[in-house]
């Protein structure tokens, strides 16, 4: 990547080139304290996506978002998609919250905990350092190994490799880990749909991580899109301290001696010093390099720093203004109202829609019935025995047609209803009922619809 004209940032990314082409960008390895901790914190997060499914809480998986049959664990609490309301408020509180985080403390998670990020810093980088070393000048520091045929496939092989795992990682959290082993250890033509899904998803992961790589953080994320509209002077982020920094030069009097340093470790490939731009991640790489330099001229550290715009006018860094109070209250406002929510659930939940198409059928001169398809999900972590009774009109009787009373915990089920009500308790063409569900002799819910009968 040749380096640009102080002022090309302005007119287009710095990855691309004046004829619109793709400029490859060779971050150098950064060293220093930011760096281990960026480590520490990114290994923790691969062990946090890894392990998740597997940690069980009450039986259920700390993180499962299984699609198909529309049930999510979150942090052990097992939701169903019938629970709209607490997936909307669960919603809701996460958008306030990135929404109060990236007030704060700008794209931070972008740079330490993104899987995006994370895995390609922590993982595709350091395998491209191994096969090529390290760069150098915008360049693979060994420029013969980095043609070397047998260290691209090597790489690239290995790339496909780690691909294949994240594929395994991404579908844990989709169908568990049972499932997926499941899928893995069954011949191929039993499961053909699933095999071809994990061969498309892999290829894609290598296709990001291996050609498509910071694109995704500068050009379609929406995250990253939004940062203008949510960063104000007093967010914290990554900046430049222009005023110790400016004038530039080694025979200028400002700390920065334009060494172009801060530049060679950036991932995205810009130039801080330009000030805050949507594609700085937060990574702290140029912090870390542009220390090792002022180290060796003999200035005093964090010329680069985590700080805000306001910070470096004048001296003083808060983080807490009315925005923060306001986003602060109704994140608050929200997690009480998630925790009521969440405490207050009913233990089943219960849909009884007639069978459509169908109408009443006379039994005998004075009996009629109807047919309800029946649905009950048992949303407690407690296998149940449950008893099914028409509670009002009195003398109304049921039958479940597959006879099953018994639930599993976490567990649905389905069956058809059939409901037969004397003549004499029947109000008109649709007389409202009720249907008590126990639970030995506990009454856990009444469920009220409506019975189809003749005009009187
Ligand atoms: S590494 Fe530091 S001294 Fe060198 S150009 Fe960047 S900000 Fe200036
Ligand atoms: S400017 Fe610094 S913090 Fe921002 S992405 Fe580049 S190296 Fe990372």
């Amino acid at each position: 990547m040749e380096l640009e004209s102080p002022s090309s940032f302005r007119d287009r990314p710095v990855n691309i080139d004046e004829d619109g082409k793709r400029k490859w960008i060779y971050a150098k390895q950064p060293k220093g304290k930011w760096y281990v901790r960026r480590t520490i914190v990114g290994w923790l997060a691969i062990s946090f996506l890894v392990l998740a499914p597997f940690i069980k809480i009450n039986g259920n998986p700390l993180m499962l978002f299984d699609i198909a049959n529309r049930k999510f664990s979150i942090f052990g609490q097992m939701i169903w998609a019938q629970d709209s309301y607490l997936l909307a408020l669960i919603m809701a509180v996460t958008v306030v919250f990135i929404v109060l985080f990236t007030v704060i403390y700008g794209r931070l998670w972008c740079g330490w905990a993104c899987p995006q990020t994370v895995f390609l810093e922590m993982i595709y980088r350091r395998i491209e350092y191994l096969f090529e070393g390290n760069y150098r000048n915008h360049k693979p520091k060994n420029e013969q190994a980095s043609s070397n045929f047998w260290l691209k496939i090597g790489k690239h092989a290995s790339f496909l490799l780690v691909s294949i795992l994240i594929t395994n990682i991404f579908l844990n959290w989709i169908v568990g880990p049972a499932r997926l082993y499941e899928i893995v250890t069954s011949p191929i033509s039993e499961n053909w749909f699933g095999f071809v899904a994990m061969i498309a998803l892999s290829l894609f992961y290598y296709w990001i991580y291996a050609f498509f790589r910071e694109q995704v953080c500068t050009m379609i994320c929406p995250y990253g899109r939004i940062q203008g509209a949510l960063l104000d002077s007093r967010t914290i982020g990554i900046i430049y301290d222009y005023k110790r920094g400016e004038p530039r030069g080694a025979k200028n009097s400002g700390d920065c001696i334009n060494c172009h340093q801060c530049i060679t470790v950036c991932p995205t490939g810009i130039d801080i010093k330009n000030g805050s731009q949507l594609e700085c991640i937060n990574c702290t790489a140029c912090i870390d390099e542009c220390n090792l330099v002022m180290k060796k001229i003999h200035k005093p550290e964090n010329l680069i720093r985590f700080d805000s715009v306001l910070g470096v006018e004048t001296g003083k860094r808060s983080i807490f203004n009315g925005r923060t109070y306001a986003y602060s209250a109704v994140l608050l406002i929200l997690i009480v109202a998630l925790g009521v929510t969440v405490s207050n659930r009913k233990p089943l939940e219960t849909t009884m829609l007639r069978v459509p198409g169908s109408i009443y059928q006379q039994v005998d001169s004075v009996t009629y019935s109807n047919l309800y398809q029946v649905k009950i999900i048992n949303k407690t972590e407690t296998d149940k025995n449950l008893v099914l009774k028409v509670v009002s009109p009195k003398s109304g009787r049921l039958q479940l047609a597959t006879g099953q009373t018994s639930l599993k915990k976490q567990g649905m089920l389905e069956s058809i209803l059939i409901v037969n009500l004397n003549r004499n308790d029947l109000t008109g063409k649709s007389t409202n009922i009720e249907i008590g569900i126990y639970e030995g002799e506990t009454l856990l819910e009444v469920y009220s619809t409506n019975f189809i009968g003749p005009v009187k």
